[in-house]
């Protein structure tokens, strides 16, 4: 079965291999192959070892915004979250459960975040001290313009926490010039290809030094993550971390340097997009998002408009041909989400179009007209 979802997603053998072993997490052995991992992490993201450093923690990506969000943005303090899609909406439940002061900006379905709207927002309220912003909206499948959005907030005296989960280790990311990022965040299963239960961030050391005391949250304070490593060594992780994640990681990201790294990885997940867009439009489907904006990491097809259309007899349709897509919807109209990250490659997407094709058969969908 290959999964066609934004996470987790499909890894190789060498990934399931590194997993099967007994590993003691406070081993020194270990604790070197946890700093060797999130020292190439903190690399990727454009950090540098004097300002920047990467905190994993156990859970999935959830937990980790929820932790900068705790550990930079003070009780009481605000933050601006443009409404990307799903993750937008996520990220402002996640500050607003913690008891930060949520201030909403609407983006358009089907739209970029226009980063002359931040900069009006920003300068009509200064009590605005972050941005929350959502790299590559896995709701819609549009990726944002962290430069843009980021310049903007910078030259307005802000800073950006950047949800970079279903972005990172594909899309660029240069974080020593963007200073007004505090933490970018992502998770080990997504465009890394490794395993779920691993989240991190890539934070600026000045701003943990700075925010000791703001998490309300022992389990959830990034600041005190890194205190723990300046005390104990920055492999050491306060609580058990799930080493087996930590090792499939490793080997992912052996494979990822034999790839060719970032620009090979965004390569392969384009020319999947791609192929798979143009699979869809020869069945007479179209894509929900117009071309100029649609990333590279998911793709929303918009669904035919017939009455014997039913997204889960359709997932059901693909699984026994051997692809698992999402089975829920992720749009304001029906459609179904297929994702272009993992191990695989065009030729899946061609064989996954050509399972589509078969699917809509058995369910007598011809008008392949979309609402
Ligand atoms: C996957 C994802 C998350 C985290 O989801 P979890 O289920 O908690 O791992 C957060 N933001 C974005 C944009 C994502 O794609």
């Amino acid at each position: 079965m290959l999964l066609l979802i934004p996470g987790p997603v499909t890894t190789r053998p060498e990934v399931k291999a590194a997993m099967c072993y007994d590993l003691a997490p406070w081993d020194r052995d270990f604790a070197s192959i946890t700093v060797d991992v999130l020292e190439r992490l903190r690399d990727l993201a454009g950090g540098r070892p004097d300002q920047h450093v990467t905190l994993a923690i156990g859970g999935s990506g959830h937990f980790i915004i929820e932790a900068a969000i705790r550990t930079f943005v003070p009780e009481g303090g605000k933050l601006l979250v443009p409404v990307t899609g799903q993750y937008g909406e996520r990220m402002m439940r996640l500050a607003r459960e913690a008891g930060r002061v949520v201030l909403s900006l609407p983006v358009g379905e089907t739209e970029r975040v226009a980063p002359e709207a931040v900069a009006a927002a920003l300068a009509a309220d200064r009590s605005i001290g972050h941005v929350g912003l959502v790299y590559s909206e896995t709701g819609t499948g549009i990726v944002h313009d962290v430069e843009a959005i980021g310049a903007v907030a910078r030259a307005a005296g802000r800073r950006v926490i950047l949800d970079a989960v279903s972005a990172f280790g594909a899309m660029p990311l240069d974080l020593v010039a963007q200073p007004e990022i505090d933490a970018a965040l992502f998770t080990a299963n997504k465009c890394l290809e490794g395993m779920p239960g691993l989240a991190m961030a890539v934070a600026r050391i000045d701003r943990l030094r700075a925010c000791e005391g703001n998490a309300q949250s022992w389990s959830l304070d990034l600041a005190d993550m890194w205190h723990n490593g300046q005390v104990n060594g920055c492999g050491y992780a306060r609580f058990t971390p799930p080493a087996q994640v930590i090792s499939a990681l490793r080997a992912a990201l052996g494979l990822y340097d034999a790839e060719g790294g970032r620009q090979a990885r965004l390569a392969r997940y384009q020319a999947n997009m791609r192929t798979l867009r143009d699979g869809i439009r020869a069945l007479g489907l179209h894509p929900c998002v117009p071309d100029a904006i649609q990333g590279p990491i998911v793709f929303n097809v918009l669904a035919p408009h017939d009455p014997r259309w039913d997204l889960h007899h359709f997932v059901e349709a693909l699984k026994r041909r051997g692809f698992l897509i999402s089975n829920f919807y992720n749009t304001r109209l029906p459609s179904f989400r297929v994702g272009c990250i993992g191990a695989v490659t065009p030729d899946d997407m061609r064989r996954a179009v050509a399972a589509m094709a078969e699917a809509l058969d058995e369910m007598h969908i011809r008008t392949r007209e979309t609402v």
